[in-house]
């Protein structure tokens, strides 16, 4: 299981949130940036390297949360 899900947003920008967050918020999944809800999954992985490559980060609930 993949601990981390990577967005992209209608506005440009992504982010990533911890898979188990994601399933809390089903449904109600918004972007941080723009509260928009053009929210479009990109890929889960367990690597937060791997998203941090894509120059995204964490961000849930409007503050920053290190791995
Ligand atoms: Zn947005």
């Amino acid at each position: 299981m993949s601990i981390y899900t990577s967005f992209k947003c209608k506005c440009g920008r992504e982010f990533v949130l911890l898979s188990e967050e994601v399933q809390s918020m089903k449904g109600y999944l918004v972007c941080p940036y723009c509260s928009g809800r053009g929210v479009k999954k990109e890929k889960a992985t367990n690597s937060l390297k791997e998203c941090m490559s894509a120059r995204a980060y964490i961000r849930v609930n409007g503050y920053l949360r290190q791995k």
